[in-house]
């Protein structure tokens, strides 16, 4: 793990704190999820739900989340065997890959990737294969297939899949989740598909989210991740699941019980209650960050950066280059200096930074106010150009 230092968001909310500016820089919402969920999480840690829980998680959850699969994308997973709990998304893509590959194979991602996914593929020994996702002349992000085509192998053991994605906000289409459903079933892959932001699609996306479980030929081997921060806006609460066949997930379990063994008794039953709420609760979730999202956007192009407007998730690129910068890293560095706010370089979620060196990510999962008043900060960047 040598060439792994401190994740850029510890760097960046640290920098955050240090010069008080306003933190678009690790995605976590600033403000408290559903009252329902929270109250039943009191409950309870309060009631005596304080000991280990059952290693596959309590069966209210796995219940739970089996049902809103099945709600929501027509999945069907047993809830005993076919689904554990885990210490949020991040142990389970750990376990997953972990539970999936030898020393050497090869895990196909697209970069920039989600900086755990680099690091869970060294602890596995495993080689990671990027295919590189480049802003198109729509402004969308895409991956030319021919690149995706050729980085398959004999050695590819699995593909991993995060859409909607962190941090470009793309959404993958139909068509594209067809050809990765193609190529892994051509090789023999393994599909692990990251969806904590699921319920994070905007209306105005080209396409809906499709779970890549739902292709056919793809549900045996696929692992399907999500996790309650995102959805239900408790990112420390670190609760999240795998869903798949009953042979792989016995496999995660098995990796599971050595990383953490168990998580968050009395927090279980409470994303339980979350993930049965009413339509509305979704709903009101997606278009209550798609109205931040259109602040931000707004704001960012006002303040004269070239913005990549995503379709989902809490996050929006854009390139530094219109306000005289050439490095994300270094913009991003003197940005709390110059304007008192924090964003976060995509450059290091690429294994070719080149590809990302322009580009920097804002959060826009935060209150409006503050969300207004970093865009009122950004603008007196083109001022002082
Ligand atoms: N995957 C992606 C794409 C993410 O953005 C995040 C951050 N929520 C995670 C995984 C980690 O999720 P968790 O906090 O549930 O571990
Ligand atoms: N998922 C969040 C982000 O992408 C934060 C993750 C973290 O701090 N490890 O910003």
């Amino acid at each position: 793990m040598r060439p792994f230092g401190t994740t850029v968001f510890a760097e960046m909310s640290a920098l955050a704190v240090r010069t008080g500016a306003v933190n678009l820089g690790q995605g976590f919402p600033d403000s408290d999820g559903p009252p329902e969920m929270l109250a039943a999480a009191a409950e309870a840690l309060r009631g005596g739900q304080n000991q280990y829980p059952p290693g596959p998680g309590v069966p209210a959850l796995r219940t739970a989340v089996a049902a809103h699969q099945h709600r929501f994308w027509g999945l069907e997973y047993d809830p005993d065997g076919e689904i554990v709990v885990t210490a949020g998304a991040t142990e389970a893509v750990a376990a997953s890959i972990l539970a999936l590959c030898e020393p050497g194979d090869e895990v196909l991602c697209f970069e920039p990737y989600y900086d755990s996914y680099a690091a869970s593929i060294a602890l596995a020994g495993a080689v990671r294969r990027p295919v590189t996702l480049r802003p198109a002349a729509d402004g969308r992000y895409a991956f030319d297939p021919a690149e995706l085509r050729a980085a398959f192998g004999p050695r590819t053991r699995l593909v991993l899949l995060n859409s909607p994605h962190n941090p470009t906000g793309k959404v993958f289409t139909p068509q594209e989740l067809a050809l990765v459903a193609e190529l892994c079933q051509e090789h023999g892959a393994y599909a692990v598909t990251d969806e904590v932001y699921e319920h994070l699609v905007f209306t105005d996306a080209a396409a809906p989210h499709v779970p890549l479980a739902t292709l056919p030929g793809m549900r045996e081997r696929t692992l399907r991740i999500s996790s309650a921060g995102k959805t239900f806006s408790c990112t420390g609460w670190k609760v999240g699941w795998v869903s798949g066949p009953a042979p792989l997930v016995s496999a995660v379990l098995r990796v599971k019980q050595f990383l953490t063994f168990v998580n968050a008794a009395p927090l279980q039953p409470a994303v339980a209650v979350a993930l049965g709420l009413g339509d509305d609760y979704f709903t009101g979730f997606r278009d209550d960050m798609q109205a931040r999202r259109d602040l931000l956007v707004a704001g960012l192009t006002d303040a004269g950066f070239g913005v990549l407007a995503p379709e989902g998730t809490y996050f929006v690129t854009a390139d530094v280059t219109p306000l005289g910068g050439r490095d994300g890293m270094e913009f991003c560095r003197s940005l709390p200096e110059r304007c008192g706010v924090v964003a976060v370089p995509t450059q290091v979620f690429y294994d070719d930074p080149a590809a990302g060196r322009r580009l920097i990510r804002f959060a826009f999962c935060k209150r409006p106010e503050v969300l207004t008043e970093a865009v009122t900060r950004l603008r007196t960047l083109a001022g002082g150009r």
